[in-house]
């Protein structure tokens, strides 16, 4: 007998026949008119909201896009009684579910006064960013993420019960290691389509939990690149019926969380003997523990402390440690790169569901700008 592990009847929208939809996206649009799909982070600084508009032109690049507007007051962002805010457009990505020329338009938010609501986090990222020019910082993200089922369950586990312990899963292959391949091999196609700069995927160490890595990128746009991926994550996920989470420990127990290691290098470190750059980036580190472990999670490090115990290839949230291999330090020198005598860090503090705008302003500010 099959085992019922999946409930879709609970999920209409994996019931819906996708061909219906097929007939109406063949459908021939008047000429210059694209669909423009605008994306924004929401008070939560965790969820992505997103609405769509017509344009009558092709943008060749983003400062041509018009500035739009938002009820706040239904995003966590505003009150009701002033509840306008704007939408600035930054960054354009091909729409991998309309294809053609529409596009997927990410996006800062402000308020009517000009000023960045309390998630943007992006413009700060970017002045910051500005200032290290110089030193052609690179960022490479590893997201980590679990699928579960519309029940909120982990996608596969059995309903009563639970899979056999971690350790066949990671990088597995098979019907009874992994769960939802069908998505990640979605994403990562949509990634490459839409232009974010996906450099890989791997199933990971608990079944249904998944990576993929973004970069390296220059910069702010690893932030960009991120945001779009997850957004992307989210809707394949929401066609399939299946839930994708960024919680940092969605499953208590002898179960790894989620992580999204930030990987650093400046041009100093890439070159010989940059290891020494390398080596005085962490004394810096080392120094402001707190500072980051603030901004490495949405809520100033609460959703950390479930996840950074010391234990399932984490450090203590409370102490900062390095080392060369070691996936139980705050900082881990990849081997290749201690061999090789340059290259780049790993700081596997960020929590899956962080900013990555307010990670690498936050390492940026400490190992460049020192503050
Ligand atoms: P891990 O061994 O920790 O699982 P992954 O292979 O999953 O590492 O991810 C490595 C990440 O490091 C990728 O996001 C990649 O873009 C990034 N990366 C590689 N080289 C550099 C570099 N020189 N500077 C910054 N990031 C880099
Ligand atoms: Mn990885
Ligand atoms: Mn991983
Ligand atoms: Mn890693």
């Amino acid at each position: 007998m099959i085992p019922m592990s999946r409930t879709l009847e609970s999920s209409p929208n994996a019931l819906i026949n996708k061909k219906v939809l097929d007939r109406y996206l063949t459908l021939e649009l008047p000429e210059n008119k694209i669909q423009a799909t605008y994306i924004w982070i929401d008070g939560t600084d965790q969820n992505i909201r997103c609405k769509d508009r017509t344009l009558d032109f092709v943008p060749k690049s983003v400062k041509e896009l018009p500035i739009w507007n938002y009820d706040g007051s239904s995003t966590y962002q505003a009150d009701g009684a002033n509840s306008d805010l704007y939408l600035h457009p930054v960054a354009i990505y091909r729409d991998p579910f309309r294809r053609g020329k529409h596009i997927l338009v990410l996006c800062e938010t402000y308020s009517y006064d000009g000023t960045p609501t309390a998630t943007n986090h992006r413009k700060e990222c970017a002045e910051v960013a500005a200032k290290c020019a110089d030193e052609e910082p690179w960022f490479g993200i590893e997201q980590e993420y679990t699928l579960l089922d519309i029940d909120g369950q982990p996608l596969g586990w059995p309903k009563n019960g639970f899979p056999g312990p971690q350790g066949p899963y990671y990088c597995g292959v098979g019907a009874d290691k992994v769960y939802g391949r069908d998505v990640v091999e979605a994403h990562y196609r949509a990634c490459l389509f839409a232009g974010v700069k996906i450099c890989g995927t791997n199933a990971e160490v608990m079944p249904a939990q998944w990576e993929f890595q973004v970069g390296p990128c220059v910069g702010v746009s690893v932030g960009d690149d991120l945001w779009v991926a997850r957004f992307l994550l989210h809707r394949i996920s929401e066609e399939f019926g299946i839930v994708a989470t960024l919680d940092p420990k969605p499953m208590t127990g002898d179960w790894n969380g989620a992580g999204a290691h930030c990987n650093v290098s400046t041009k100093a470190m890439r070159e010989k003997g940059g290891i020494t750059a390398i080596n005085q980036a962490v004394e810096k580190l080392s120094k402001c523990h707190e500072k980051h472990i603030k901004a490495y999670d949405p809520n100033g490090g609460k959703d950390n402390e479930r996840r950074l115990t010391g234990r399932h290839e984490t450090s203590s949230i409370h102490d900062f440690s390095a080392g060369v291999a070691h996936r139980g330090a705050s900082i881990r020198i990849p081997r290749g790169v201690a061999d090789a005598g340059c290259g780049y860090f790993e700081d596997r503090r960020p929590s899956s569901n962080c900013d990555p705008y307010s990670v690498v302003s936050t390492i940026l500010s400490t190992i460049s700008l020192n503050k």
